[in-house]
Formats: structure tokens, sequence, C-alpha cells
């Protein structure tokens, strides 16, 4: 199959499969220790027209009640070999980590068979929280930073599942890329179901070839070779390869400066056929995203435009990048 032909099926950027587990206090659900919630609109309203969400509330799950004493991560005694932080009761000292490490444990198992594409999570939570969850000494200061544990669980039992909390996504770009990670995830998870083959995934490489110009550029070259071994080696083995390191790429953070050189790329293709006019657009465009004044999605669209009205060949129309998720979904608006 030569590398055009591998692009002959087009590209579904609406795939109506996307599911994302979610901690249930970002739904609205009255679950958190002080009996309220943390609704965020963007996540309801939004993001859930696209998706549907799995909600997961790990200290009620693991038969807390609501309201509940505050707990939080408390460094582990110097003489303990395990590091990691334990989940602790503040008032009492009470150490609930047995507990939610065996609870989180099953739910991983059952949420393996929920097929998820990606994880939204609540900050600072001592069980939910990804990123720099406060730790505390046995003085009761903050002495350190860590993952809550059904979060840290999550994370080792999924490497590649896209995982955020609610807070960093108030960043668009970091908003846009976890867009991308888990509608990548959700076209994987469809290519494995609905194909499988050697020839599948060659197409499914081939369409992702900008997105991971834009954000890992020796990884779509050395993905090009793997996916040249599938007809020798075990495919299963190449497919588990390949998918690692396709979601390993597409977590990197690029600049808005390399969005912009592939989108000129892309470009490139139908350059000769630009009026004065579309050059205008497209450089007023690419400078309000260059200075971030919109997101990537405002020149990616005058892009995609320009390439199919320009009939530019199927390599580049057919392009993830010119469409990574569904166009419906606006990444601009706010929380
Ligand atoms: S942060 Fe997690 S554990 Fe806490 S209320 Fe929300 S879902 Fe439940």
């Amino acid at each position: 199959m030569t590398y055009e032909t591998a692009l002959a099926a087009p590209v579904d950027a609406t795939t109506d499969d996307v599911r994302i587990g979610i901690s249930a206090c970002l739904l609205g659900h009255e679950v958190r220790m002080n009996g309220g919630h943390c609704r965020k609109p963007w996540l309801t309203e939004v993001l859930g027209a696209h998706a549907t969400f799995v909600p997961v509330c790990p200290e009620v799950g693991m038969g807390l009640p609501v309201p509940r004493p505050v707990m939080r991560l408390v460094a582990p005694p110097s003489e303990q070999a395990d590091r990691t932080p334990r989940m602790v009761v503040t008032d009492t000292g009470e150490d609930l980590t047995d507990q939610i490490e065996s609870w989180s444990a099953a739910k991983l198992d059952e949420l393996a068979r929920a097929d998820l594409h990606g994880f939204v999570l609540k900050k600072d939570s001592p069980s939910c929280g990804v990123f720099r969850v406060k730790v505390y000494d046995h003085n009761g200061s903050p002495s350190d930073r860590g993952s809550g544990r059904f979060a840290a669980a999550l994370v080792r039992r999924f490497p590649h599942l896209p995982v955020e909390e609610e807070g960093r996504l108030n960043d668009r770009d970091l908003r846009e890329n976890f867009l991308v990670r888990v509608w990548a995830s959700a076209r994987w998870r469809r290519y494995l179901r609905d194909d499988g083959g050697a020839a599948g995934l060659m197409r499914f490489h081939a369409q992702h070839k900008y997105a991971l110009l834009a954000t890992a550029p020796g990884v779509h070259q050395e993905l090009g070779r793997l996916v040249g071994s599938a007809g020798r080696d075990e495919l299963a083995e190449v497919q588990t390869t390949y998918e690692a390191r396709l979601m390993e790429a597409l977590a990197n953070r690029s600049t808005r400066g390399r969005h912009v050189n592939v989108m000129q790329h892309l470009l490139g293709f139908v350059k000769e056929h630009l009026t004065g006019a579309d050059k205008e657009n497209l450089e007023r465009q690419l400078r309000l995203y260059r200075n971030g004044s919109v997101p990537r999605s405002v020149p990616i669209a005058l892009v995609r435009h320009l390439l199919l009205s320009h009939d530019a060949p199927p390599w580049a129309r057919e392009q993830v990048y010119l469409q990574p998720f569904d166009e419906t979904l606006h990444v601009n608006e706010a929380l």
C-alpha cells in the first residue's frame, strides 16, 4: 500500500463514541467532604455534549459518608520502606490508605472494561488530585507535593490514558492538547475494534503525520519504521508499542511557533492558488494565534478551508491535524 492509498478512507473526527472518566463532584454530584460539589459548566455543558462521562467518587465509592471528616496526604514515617504518602483523616489520624488502595484496584478493573479515552480529575484532593497535592509531615506542616491515592493508581494502571485536572483545563493550550489526545485515543480504539489490520494501521499513521510533526517531529519517522515492520513482526506487539509512543508524543507540549510552521507546511500544497486576500487573512489569523488571542482551531479552520477549496492532495486534506476533534467543540469558552 502506498502512502497515498493509505489515505483513501476519510478522517472522521466526529466520533460518537468518546468516553471520559471524571471526578463525580465536577459534574455537580454533591459528594464532597462538606456535602457540596464543584460543578464546572465547560465540562458539563460543552465537553459533555460531545462525550459520555463515567463519574467516579473514590471516597464515597469506598464507603465514606457525605459529609465526612477532612482527609489529607501525610508523609510516611521515616522507617517505612514505602515512601508513598498515606491518606489520613486529619483530626483522628485514622489511616485510610489500605481501604482506598483496595477499592481503587477493584474499580480500575471495572474501568478497564469501560474502555475510557480520557479522565478529568479534581485538583488538590487527597484521592483525585494528580499534580502537586499537598503532603503534610507529622507536625502538620505541608512539606512536599504528591498525587492523590486514586489518581496515582489510575495513572499506574493506564499509563497512556490522557489524564488532566480540571484546574489545568483553564489553560487553553493544555485544554486543546487534552482534547487532541482524547480524540486520538478514541480513534485508535475504533481502529482496533473495527479494523485492527496492518493496512488500517498504515492508514491511521498516515492520517496522523502532521499531528505528530506538530508535537514530536522525530516520532513520526520512528513510528513509520514500526508500522513498516507490521508485516514481519507480531502485529499485536507493534500495535501496543505504537499506541504507547503515539500517546506519549501527543502529550508533548508543543509551541505555537511549531504549530504555525506545520500549518504553513500544509499550505505549501496550494500556495500557487492563494489570492492576496487569502494570504492577508491567513497572516492575520496566524498572528492572532501566535500571540494567544485565538485558539489553534481558528487558523486551522482557515487552512482546512483553503486546502479543500484548492483541491490539495488527499494526504494533506485528510490529516487529523486539520480536525483533531469535533469542530463544534468550542475550546475557547471559559470554564
Ligand atoms: S475530589 Fe474525588 S473523592 Fe473528592 S468528592 Fe470529588 S470525586 Fe469524590
